[in-house]
């Protein structure tokens, strides 16, 4: 059995293009993890471009994506993701309702609408499913061989945490989401526990976090002492700060490895074997 996740986008917030980027990557959030073959993407943020041309080269057009929340940095790729001009693709959008129990279909067509998209929604030419589901709702994929759970994340306009099981491996992702210094928050530390790989927004640095209290976002420093409480194996440093340019998130990686050296951070274009 092989599980695999590769990171196409882990920046937050804005894509970052200079040299300063290079090595962690300035892409916003696309994960793709794939179950024996299957695949699941995670956040549909600009990496989901370069990931779309990766499964048109492999001919894979029946694709599933879970998506957090609609703010941009997780949506912006959708319209550039070749899989959906395929006439024979098929594209499965699973979603929260938005906090006023709106659809993530409609955000999608506002989304592909003008002035902000020249094309519809539907003029898309493939098949496009939307599911929407009430955050900590549990559903299964490919006839029941990945289960999945869900959870309310400290968020702004609110975001879905998930965890996918397959054949006793656990991945957790759990972006955007601000996880508070005297939280101890133990619906959380359920929903990941004994998890196999857990990545997790940790936006700021502990120095930073006190100026951004309230913006939904978590230091490393909150998300050591929670993967710790729950027996996490590895986590994925996330949604990293665009002002985090490689020589800081370089800083970053080796302040939160002496804490715990489970932790790394989420490199575009890597792939962690589990
Ligand atoms: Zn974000
Ligand atoms: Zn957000």
């Amino acid at each position: 059995m092989t599980v695999s996740v590769t990171f196409w986008g882990v920046r937050g917030s804005i894509s970052c293009c200079s040299a300063e980027y290079t090595e962690y990557g300035g892409n916003t959030s696309c994960v793709q993890a794939d179950f024996d073959g299957k695949t699941v993407i995670f956040d549909a943020g600009s990496g989901l471009r370069t990931l779309g041309e990766h499964l048109i080269k492999q001919n894979k057009k029946d694709v599933t994506l879970l998506i957090s929340h609609t703010h941009w940095d997780h949506i912006c790729g959708f319209p550039f993701f070749s899989p959906i001009f395929e006439k024979d693709a098929c594209v499965r959008i699973y979603a929260p309702l938005q906090p006023n129990g709106q659809p993530a279909k409609e955000i999608f067509e506002l989304l592909m609408s003008t002035p902000f998209f020249p094309l519809p929604l539907n003029a898309i030419p493939s098949v496009l499913h939307f599911h929407s589901f009430r955050i900590s709702e549990k559903f299964n994929l490919f006839d029941g061989e990945i289960s999945i759970q869900t959870i309310a994340l400290n968020h702004p306009n609110g975001a879905a945490g998930y965890r996918l099981n397959h054949n006793g491996k656990s991945v957790c992702y759990i972006s955007d989401h601000e996880q508070k210094p005297t939280d101890a928050s133990d619906e959380l530390i359920n929903f990941v526990k004994g998890a196999d790989l857990m990545i997790f927004d940790t936006m700021y640095t502990p120095q930073e976090y006190p100026l951004f209290t309230g913006w939904g976002h978590s230091s490393w420093e909150q998300v050591v002492r929670l993967a710790k409480a729950a027996g996490v194996k590895r986590t994925a440093l996330f949604h990293h700060a665009p002002t985090h340019t490689d020589a800081i998130m370089h800083d970053i990686e080796q302040q939160v490895q002496k804490e715990d050296s489970g932790f790394f951070a989420a490199k575009e274009n890597t792939t962690i074997i589990l």
